[in-house]
């Protein structure tokens, strides 16, 4: 050791041993980095770097050597044999690309050992082909012990170094390796050195050197130091290749497992796109990295990437089969590959606009018909005549309110499927019928409005009308089974009849209640007058509510006499209203708008308690027959109530007959059956009136338990001279017949009709040939009630013929004898 020690400190300058350690070291250090990447290196890119490693790290073995064999002064000349010295880099390259390639060959200490020990064998050639290189003017002997130490230290600590690097890598065994390195490199060159004793001899030739030894040692430092350091800026810039490789692969990876669609974007240009992207767009994502965002999306988004930020916005992809579909784009400015990039989120909102547009579509049209809807249609107007009044130019605006005429009854009679069909259809004759700029709605149940703006005349309004009722005719016609209903409408102009879009829609309903008061299947215009009535409707509902309390009602009463034989049968008891101001009220006026409102519940329990309580105080057990509505009979407490009068009253069930509508049973069919059979178990009977005006069915004389019919008084008029309603009087009589129901005839008012009603063997007659309806106390003869006071305050005078008038008649007993 110590002539090592001698070797280095009295024969070398200290000053280049000491830049021949420190390039040594460099090397070391770069040498096992290199290692790590050659062993983690890829098959392609392994032999690149391998070369690289041997390079530099030879090149430095051969500069650590050549530096301290520089910093060798033996004090006599001395020169360098130029092929051996290269011959020796050559050697020290060619072993530690082989020592290196075969250490990260495959992991395990045996590769790491053997490789390393080529390494040190490397160092070991190195060395001794360039102790071969040295040429001195003197006699080189070798002691052959420190020469086998110096390669035992050499390959042991290169196989060391080596084992330590590659074993377990981390920072402490990337430094500790470069030290062994260091070590192997130093320790084999300074006892190799110290192997070496020369005796000087002038008879020995050596080749002239001239360059001076530290200018060539520094010459030789600079260049292993440049070799090093574009060595280490490749290995870093693959490491940070790698790295971004890593990153990308990583952001791939992360990009492909997510559901929307995702673009990474240089300026406009897309750099990246993921796996749903592709499938998105129908293009591979090979397609798609490369294009330009104007390939992808309209020009906003392809221009102006800044119009769209954190903030979601929309767009419209074009996908590769030439569909466009709406997305949202979110973008957000990221670092990917160490540069700022935007990376755009697509969303497919094609669900979300197919959502948006049903819910719009629900919100603005009615589901039923297709048609606008009630708040489309108030939109719609409040515009137009807004727009009037913008524009202030002439013209006028249509409202036309239709309803259809006794839908409801149909759509209780056939089904809700078949009042919906109906509906369908009445918006489809409506809908043809119309011009570009007006508008059909459906407001709700049989309700439809038009609003025809910018019309010419107002009379265009009517045509509108005419056309549509044309139409559903034409399509009544044409239909099995008569298809459609009628209907009816009501017409107001803005702004000649209303001044705003509340007052419009009012003045149409009044029309339109004009119209189906005065038939249905029309059209009415508003006129001013109507306004009045509108008004004066209302008012009559909000005193017929009170009339009851006020005791305003009282009660008349028709006679109704056996036709054979003038026999009386009984009353039936007819409402009159008195009132303060109007002075007598025809039921057919107030009686639809007490329905209409709801005081016909109050109204008619006065009239069954005051029919009850009047009839139960007659000597003779007359029927009385009581006229009962379609509010009334729906009211489930109906025959309770009906019970509760006969027992107050202590009236005969028997002697009580109620008259129900045709139309008053079909609005509820099964309840209405339900009634009927609770008040016929009371033992009360029940007479269908009007027979003949509604539905005239079969199957509702049939289905429901009556007990009679009444022939309606407009059959009855001129029965003896018109055939055709004579040959329909037959028709119900013989019906009656049939079904084993007696018949009553309404509105008899000649001799005639009676003759020609005896003769067809019609049971009972009833009207002002046979009795004209009065209060009770003009009838104390049949009632046999003498000097009764009547119920209620029932003051009506008798108009016309006595009661008296239709005894039996002469004529009629002996055509019948
Ligand atoms: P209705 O039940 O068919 O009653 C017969 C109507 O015909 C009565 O009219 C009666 O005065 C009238 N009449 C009787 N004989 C003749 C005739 O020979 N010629 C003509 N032209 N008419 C005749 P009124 O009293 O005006 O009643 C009209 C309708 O009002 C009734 O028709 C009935 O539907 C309803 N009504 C009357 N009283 C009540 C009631 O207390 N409750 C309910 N719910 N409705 C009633
Ligand atoms: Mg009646
Ligand atoms: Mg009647």
């Amino acid at each position: 050791m110590l002539t090592v020690y001698n070797c280095i400190v009295h024969q070398h300058d200290l000053r280049l041993v000491a830049l021949a350690a420190l390039i040594c070291g460099i090397s070391s250090f770069s040498a096992v980095n290199l290692l790590h990447h050659i062993a983690s290196s890829t098959s392609r890119n392994r032999l690149t770097w391998l070369m690289i490693a041997a390079a530099s790290t030879g090149f430095g073995i051969w500069a650590t050597h050549f530096i301290a064999m520089l910093a060798f002064t033996p004090g006599i000349p001395n020169a360098y044999n130029p092929e051996l010295s290269v011959l020796s880099l050559t050697a020290a390259v060619v072993l530690t690309a082989v020592g290196m390639w075969v250490a990260t060959l495959r992991g395990g200490l045996d590769h790491h050992l053997v490789g390393g020990a080529i390494l040190g064998g490397g160092i070991a050639a190195m060395h001794y082909i360039g102790m071969a290189a040295f040429e001195v003017q003197g006699r080189i002997e070798w002691n052959l012990l420190l020469v086998a130490m110096s390669l035992l230290a050499g390959v042991v600590l290169a196989a060391l170094a080596l084992v330590v690097v590659l074993r377990r890598p981390s920072l402490p065994a990337t430094l500790g390796g470069a030290v062994l390195l260091t070590l192997a490199i130093c320790t084999l060159h300074f006892i190799g050195m110290a192997a070496v004793s020369i005796f000087p001899d002038s008879s020995i030739e050596i080749s002239q050197y001239t360059i001076e030894p530290t200018s060539q040692a520094f010459a030789v430092a600079v260049a292993s130091l440049v070799i090093l350091i574009l060595s280490g800026s490749a290995l870093w810039i693959d490491l940070r290749f790698r790295r971004q490789k890593l990153e990308v692969d990583r952001m791939h990876g992360l990009a492909n497992a997510a559901v929307e669609g995702l673009i990474v974007c240089d300026g406009s240009r897309i750099v990246s796109a993921n796996e749903s992207m592709a499938k998105l767009t129908g293009m591979a994502t090979g397609i798609l990295n490369g294009m330009q965002l104007g390939g992808l999306f309209d020009e906003r988004v392809a221009s102006d990437m800044s119009s769209f930020g954190e903030e979601p916005c929309e767009a419209e992809l074009h996908a590769r089969d030439g569909t466009s579909i709406p997305v949202e784009l979110i973008a957000r400015s990221i670092d990917y590959c160490g540069k700022p990039h935007n990376v755009i989120a697509v969303r497919d909102i094609r669900e979300r606009k197919k959502a948006e547009q049903e819910i719009l579509r629900l919100a603005h049209f009615d589901p039923l018909t297709g048609l606008a809807n009630r708040r489309s249609f108030s939109g719609r107007l409040e515009a137009e005549i807004a727009a009037i009044g913008r524009s202030g130019k002439g013209g006028h605006l249509a409202l036309l309110l239709l309803d259809l005429d006794r839908f409801k009854e149909v759509n209780d009679l056939y089904g809700h499927g078949a009042g919906d069909a109906m509906l369908q259809k009445v918006a489809h004759c409506t809908a043809g019928v119309l011009r570009p700029g007006q508008m059909v709605a459906r407001l709700g149940g049989d309700e439809f409005a038009i609003i025809a703006p910018n019309l010419a005349d107002p009379l265009a309004a009517g045509r509108i009308a005419d056309a549509i009722l044309t139409t559903m005719r034409e399509e009544n016609r044409l239909s099995v089974g008569g298809g459609l209903v009628s209907a009816s409408m009501g017409i107001a102009l803005y702004p000649s009849d209303a001044d705003d879009q509340a007052s419009l829609i009012s003045h149409a309903d009044t029309a339109l209640y004009r119209a189906k008061t005065e038939g249905r299947d029309t059209y009415r215009y508003f006129e001013a007058s109507m306004g009045a009535e509108a008004r004066d409707k209302r008012v009559m509902e909000h005193e017929l509510r009170q009339a009851v309390a006020r005791k305003e009602f009282y009660l008349v009463y028709q006679p109704q006499k056996e036709i054979s034989s003038g026999r009386m049968v009984g009353f039936e008891a007819l409402i009159r209203w008195r009132h303060p101001v109007r002075g007598d009220v025809s039921p057919g006026i107030f009686i639809p708008v007490a329905e209409d409102s709801g005081a016909i519940a109050q109204i008619g329990d006065w009239v069954l308690t005051a029919a009850c309580e009047e009839a139960a105080r007659w000597e003779n057990p007359l029927t009385i027959a009581v006229n009962v509505s379609a509010v009334q009979l729906h009211n489930p407490n109906f025959s309770r109530k009906v019970h509760e009068t006969l027992m107050n009253s202590g009236l005969a069930p028997g002697r009580l007959e109620l008259e129900i509508t045709e139309t008053a049973l079909v609005k509820d069919m099964p309840r209405a059956l339900a009634t009927l059979r609770q008040v016929k178990s009371l033992g009360v009977r029940v007479a269908m009136d009007d027979f003949g005006t509604g539905y005239s069915s079969l199957s509702n004389l049939r289905a429901f338990p009556f007990d009679k019919i009444k022939i309606d008084g407009s059959f009855i008029k001129s029965v003896d001279k018109n055939g055709q309603v004579a040959a329909i009087v037959r028709a119900v009589l013989g019906l009656g017949r049939g079904l084993g129901l007696p018949v009553l005839a309404e509105g008899v008012e000649t001799l005639g009709e009676l003759k020609f009603l005896d003769a067809e063997a019609c049971e009972i007659g009833q009207g002002y040939y046979i009795g004209r309806p009065g209060p009770i106390g003009e009838f104390s003869e049949l009632t046999g009630v003498i000097n009764q006071p009547a119920v209620g305050n029932g003051t009506g005078s008798h108009r016309g013929k006595s009661v008296l008038a239709f005894a039996p008649l002469p004529e009629l007993s002996v055509k019948r004898a």
